[in-house]
């Protein structure tokens, strides 16, 4: 069942999630359902907040549902390592119609749990780094808005602010 993706503003996305202890019928749906709204949207990582549930939950599919192989569900996620730098530009589905180049570490170690609650670690590079680390971010409450500096920062929150002024957002 897609689930809708909720925006900029919205309280859950400005919080830090709460650890998943479940791993029944509840859970699994909800994983479900995020896996085909982010195909969906279409994006290649969605964090629980992002459709309204503070769960320690993120997705990711740096392949958009071309390798099924590529399909990544964290439960939990912890970071064990980070190292490097990388520069890209990023997006978010929950702040649609903006894009900002995002300093993230090059390489990222997670380790967590799977969708069954097995324990799962995994090295990435690349976008899959900078995706794992975009996820996390929404885990604790962080957008990558308020990862950029104030000037930035402030122009893209401002044009929020209006678009939802106007019903837009
Ligand atoms: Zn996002």
């Amino acid at each position: 069942m897609l689930r809708p993706i909720v925006r900029h503003g919205a309280a859950v996305l400005h919080q830090p999630a709460q650890a998943v202890a479940d791993f029944g019928d509840k859970t699994q749906a909800l994983i479900d359902d995020m896996i085909q709204t982010m195909y969906a949207a279409p994006g290649v990582g969605l964090a629980a907040p992002q459709v309204g549930v503070g769960a320690r939950v993120f997705v990711c599919d740096i392949s958009v549902g071309r390798n099924s192989a590529d399909l990544i569900v964290f439960i939990n996620p912890e970071f064990v390592e980070r190292d490097g730098m990388q520069l890209e530009e990023e997006g978010c589905l929950s702040i649609p119609g903006f894009n900002a180049t995002v300093a993230r570490p090059a390489r990222a170690v997670l380790k967590g749990l799977d969708r069954h609650g097995e324990p799962q670690t995994l090295e990435a590079t690349g976008l899959l780094a900078r995706c794992f680390q975009h996820e996390m971010d929404h885990l604790d409450g962080t957008l990558f808005v308020d990862r950029l500096r104030g000037l930035q920062k402030d122009l893209i929150v401002r044009k929020i602010k209006k678009l939802a002024k106007a019903g837009k957002w």
